[in-house]
């Protein structure tokens, strides 16, 4: 039986069960909302640990002042029939107020990993993310916890505070899942009237020539980018907040590619606000 659990005590409670059992524990966070991408997670902590908790919750403080935090989708009662059906334990959805107690006044702040691409167009977005991921799974004490490379940003933030604060739980990013024809699942595609929906696939074929790019020998990062530009502008409402080729570990620009590269984008179609990427893998020639 799936437990649904609104407050920290009940979660500290539950998880003291399972850990006298012996049982290790796996631990997805989301905002809810949820479509396959989340559950290939809930599917990879279910294959992997003895017990799973999911949390939902919507967290203010990763959201800016203009951004969709008042209408970022909940969709709960669904959300708890998929989490059954993938054999979830727990679903940890607290209130606002639970997580953010009264007098709230501590930060994480990750350095380089969280100052580009996302952490440029969204100010304090990682400070929120942070925060509440080291408060999750201070609440779970999982075993592991798991992330979508979708936010690949974000899991390079998460692994880095991760191990500079010396936290015991694994963290795991598991691949993007993508519709049929290649979008990204976010929750936020269903923001997108269906005509715009076909727009953003721009996202998806940007990267796909990316690839071919570099297949076919394209080595300049300058060259490729301005190639995927071309493609997502020809979506009549694209507006690109970025178009990156970078270095996967360290965020960096690179000029050559001459080794895996992440190819990262953000662009906002019909007002909604986008993210994919993917690794090339070029090699260096000669
Ligand atoms: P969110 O609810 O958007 O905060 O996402 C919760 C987790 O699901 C994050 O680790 C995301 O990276 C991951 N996620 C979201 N969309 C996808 C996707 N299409 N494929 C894989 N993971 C995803």
């Amino acid at each position: 039986m799936q437990k649904l659990i609104k407050t920290v005590a009940e979660l500290r409670e539950g998880i003291d069960v399972v850990r006298r059992r012996g049982q290790s524990i796996g631990f997805v966070p989301t905002m809810g909302a949820l479509h396959e991408g989340h559950l290939s997670l809930v599917r990879a902590a279910r294959a992997e640990c003895g017990c799973v908790v999911v949390s939902i919750f919507v967290n203010p403080t990763q959201f800016g002042p203009n951004e969709d935090f008042s209408k970022y989708p909940r969709t709960l009662d669904n959300d708890i029939e998929l989490l059954a059906a993938c054999g979830v334990n727990m679903v940890f959805c607290p209130s606002e107020n639970e997580v953010y107690r009264k007098g709230h006044d501590t930060w994480v702040e990750v350095g380089a990993a969280a100052v580009p691409l996302e952490g440029e167009c969204r100010p304090g977005h990682f400070r929120g993310v942070a925060t509440v991921v080291l408060k999750l799974l201070n609440m779970v004490r999982p075993d592991a916890a798991y992330f979508g490379q979708k936010d690949y940003q974000q899991a390079l933030v998460i692994r880095r505070m991760a191990a500079d604060l010396d936290l015991p739980t694994e963290i795991r990013v598991c691949p993007i899942v993508r519709e049929p024809d290649g979008l990204a699942m976010s929750s936020r595609n269903r923001y997108l009237s269906p005509a715009a929906r076909q727009r953003a696939l721009v996202l998806w074929k940007s990267l796909v020539l990316a690839n071919e790019l570099v297949e076919q020998g394209e080595r300049d990062a300058r060259t490729i980018a301005a190639r995927m530009r071309e493609v997502i502008e020809s979506a009549e409402d694209a507006r690109i907040d970025y178009v990156a080729l970078v270095d996967p570990d360290s965020l960096r620009p690179v000029e050559n590619i001459e080794g895996p590269t992440l190819a990262a984008l953000a662009v906002k179609i019909e007002n909604t606000r986008l993210i994919d990427n993917c690794i090339l893998r070029g090699e260096r020639r000669g």
